[in-house]
């Protein structure tokens, strides 16, 4: 589909209304927070009809000066894995990315990093079924040291008499427990309503 081959619009808004769905797109090489730019379609979806109609705004493009958004080059991409897998952290890759005149923003460098780690290691959010077995998966201690286990936790649903639904866990790595204070390991508390 046109679209999705011009690679520069992103699905924005849905209304519904009596005549069928209309499907917004923005330009994306504007920020989404932020003035949008002035260039803008939507895809029309007709009650009546399988057919799907494109409408493209009058408005041309207005945000040649913002070239901060510019397509990272593929080097670049590289470099930054090379150096994600050499576990740096965010500053010691920016510095790097500096040192061999890659332009690319600090901001333009996390965003990345954030989709890296999620390509690599899948995404950073639990559902609470998962972060309920993976507290029964991590509650026997671990043979090696570095392993991080989960030492206490306690669960408590809807159903019970409480007001709210809690959910505790004390995660922490075996080479702390013994001497030091309880801070050392993660204790959090997340409540549902
Ligand atoms: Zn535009």
């Amino acid at each position: 589909m046109a679209i999705t081959q011009e690679k520069q619009w992103s699905r924005y808004y849905t209304n519904r209304g009596y005549d069928g769905i209309k499907v917004h797109y923005r330009c994306n090489q504007v920020q989404f927070r932020g003035k949008q730019c002035n260039a803008a379609l939507y895809l029309h979806y007709p009650n009546d009809t399988d057919e799907v109609v494109l409408f493209r705004g009058a408005n041309e493009h207005d945000h040649t000066n913002s070239i901060h958004r510019k397509v990272f080059p593929e080097e670049a991409k590289e470099n930054i894995e090379e150096l994600f897998d050499l576990r740096l952290k965010l500053k010691k890759i920016h510095q790097v990315l500096q040192d061999k005149i890659f332009r690319i923003t600090f901001n333009q460098l996390k965003n990345y990093l954030v989709r890296l780690r999620k390509k690599k290691f899948g995404p950073s959010t639990l559902s609470l079924g998962e972060l309920e077995s993976l507290c029964i998966e991590k509650y026997t201690v671990p043979q090696a040291d570095d392993e991080p286990f989960v030492l206490s936790y306690n669960v408590t649903y809807e159903d019970d008499d409480d007001d709210d639904n809690k959910f505790r866990f004390l995660y922490r790595r075996k080479g702390y427990g013994k001497f030091l204070p309880r801070q050392h390991g993660y204790m959090l508390t997340l409540l549902i309503n």
